[in-house]
């Protein structure tokens, strides 16, 4: 079966601390946060085309020597049920490989880092781990223990980690963004990531003022004292939190084909 990939920029600065990558978007989620800027990506993945495999490792051959790896998101990607067989094909070019997850499949993610097919793995985590606040924050219901085991994995994997968090003002108090920072002490800290209000799924929350740098900055500081641990600085929302026009990058490769 063709593996469904949806999108693919070739450089990016903002998907993996200290890294230039390639990034490729896998489509679905079976999250519906109402912040999600790739919602087009989520909801309608038959409106992309879908990027041959074999183009990808094609173009990123010609990326040896530029870029640092190659992260893999989404929309959720361990959804695809043949991610396990597109890190194999990617591992095997000699790339490193970041994941983006939002942790509902810990088994999966369990066994992705046991067969090596990753060297880092970035967590979502939607709000601190009470059942109403977080399946508020992911527009669905959600099985906390199971949130609570891919972190789990995470921290036992041997393999190198993040966890950021969203924060919307209408959807997160700043005493609930300390609350999910305590729950993760001990952990590689959690890295917080403003709302970006333009063309959010959930039509509330448009208009909604973002915390700003200067708050989210204080907030940071005090999270990463709670968890004893600086998250990673990312100067900026990853592409997955900015939502990349995928249909101009889609129309790219289309013109380069
Ligand atoms: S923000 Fe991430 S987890 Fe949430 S719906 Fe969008 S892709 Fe899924």
């Amino acid at each position: 079966m063709e593996i469904q990939i949806k999108g693919f920029l070739e450089t990016s600065l903002l998907d993996w601390p200290g890294k230039l990558t390639a990034v490729l978007f896998l489509p679905g989620c079976n999250f519906r946060c109402p912040y999600c800027h790739n919602h087009s990506l989520v909801i309608h993945p038959e409106r992309f085309e879908t990027i041959p495999l074999e183009y990808i490792l094609m173009r990123l051959k010609g990326l040896k020597g530029w870029i640092d790896g190659v992260c893999v998101t989404g929309g959720e990607p361990t959804l695809t049920p043949q991610l396990p067989l597109l890190l194999e094909e990617i591992k095997n070019e000699g790339w490193a490989i970041k994941l983006d997850t939002n942790g509902t499949f810990p088994d999966r993610i369990k066994e992705l880092i046991e067969r090596n097919l990753v060297d880092c793995v970035a967590m979502d985590i939607k709000a601190p781990l009470d059942s109403i606040a977080y399946s508020r924050c992911a527009g669905v219901s959600v099985d906390i223990p199971v949130i609570r085991k891919s972190i789990s994995v995470l921290g036992n994997g041997g393999v190198d980690y993040s966890f950021r968090m969203t924060v919307v003002p209408s959807l997160l108090t700043e005493e609930q963004v300390y609350e999910a920072a305590l729950q993760l002490v001990g952990m590689r800290g959690l890295l917080l990531q403003d709302f970006n209000p333009s063309d959010p799924l959930g039509p509330g929350l448009r208009g909604i003022e973002p915390f700003g740098e200067m708050r989210l900055q204080r907030m940071q500081e005090r999270v990463d004292a709670i968890v004893g641990q600086r998250g990673d600085s990312y100067s900026q929302p990853t592409t997955r939190g900015r939502g990349y026009p995928l249909q101009r990058m889609n129309s790219s490769i289309g013109r380069r084909l």
